[in-house]
């Protein structure tokens, strides 16, 4: 079974792409659908959230994420670690989800699955997929949706977009890029013309005994990219 992976800057399109391959038949997961799952239906993740950023993220028994949002996205220092604090909270239970839905598809005979995530080179999980997709549009183009979706100032976004690897690097390391800087229409024959090669790829040879998806999370991701940055702040969230 061949695991891809999708990943992208904020507002380059992943989610996007990832609906246009669903149409196409692919069964993708994204960890963003997944962590605001989890974040209402994991009572001890929610407590855990509750408890590192206070009773006021919690409205009516949920989690409110616009009031989550408020407190992790921004340029403090406050912000930063408390974003780190809640990625090490969520991150893993993501990846646990991730796995067990891989090896439900191992099970299954599925020929492949693909997993949509923000961070994927950041967490150094690249090798445990056989390709990685890269969703890329110009940053003002990304900044611009992002605003329009979701009303959040270009600040805001480029806050967001401080916390994740730049693009260029990011292109860098993919095997496939799918430009996303036009229309709709011109992004979905970019998809289907790249999912028909991804299609008849073979899987990547392992590189090592332990080189695989399950092995690269039992390692352990890059748990120093959600630490906080300076010394002496570190209580601060
Ligand atoms: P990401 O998941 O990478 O943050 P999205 O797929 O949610 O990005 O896209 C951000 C916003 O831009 C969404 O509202 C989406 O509908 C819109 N969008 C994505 N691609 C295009 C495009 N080619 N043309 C116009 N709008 C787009």
């Amino acid at each position: 079974m061949k695991i891809i992976g999708i990943t992208g800057g904020i507002g380059s399109g992943k989610s996007t792409v990832a609906d246009l391959l669903r149409k196409r038949g692919w069964i993708v997961y994204s960890s963003d659908e997944i962590s605001k799952e989890l974040m209402q239906t994991d009572v001890e993740l929610k407590t855990a959230i509750v408890e590192l950023l206070g009773a006021g993220v919690e409205k009516d028994g949920l989690l409110d994420t616009d009031a989550i949002a408020a407190l992790v996205f921004g340029n403090s220092v406050q912000h930063r670690n408390r974003l780190h604090a809640l990625n090490r909270l969520v991150h893993p239970r993501v990846l646990a989800k991730h796995m067990m839905n891989i090896e439900r598809h191992r099970e299954l005979g599925s020929p492949l699955i693909a997993i949509e995530t923000a961070l994927l080179f950041e967490v150094g999980l690249q090798h445990g997929f056989d390709y990685v997709i890269v969703v890329d549009a110009p940053k003002q183009v990304c900044i611009d949706r992002v605003v329009a979706r979701s009303g959040a100032t270009a600040a805001d976004v480029e806050a967001r977009m401080a916390e994740q690897m730049n693009q260029q690097d990011k292109k860098g390391l993919a095997d496939f890029v799918i430009d996303n800087s036009s229309t709709l229409e011109a992004l979905t024959k970019t998809v289907n013309s790249t999912a028909g090669i991804v299609e008849v790829m073979p899987e990547r040879p392992p590189q090592s005994d332990d080189d695989d998806f399950e092995s690269e999370f039992e390692d352990g991701y890059d748990e120093d990219d959600f630490e906080p940055e300076e010394d002496g702040e570190n209580l601060k969230i």
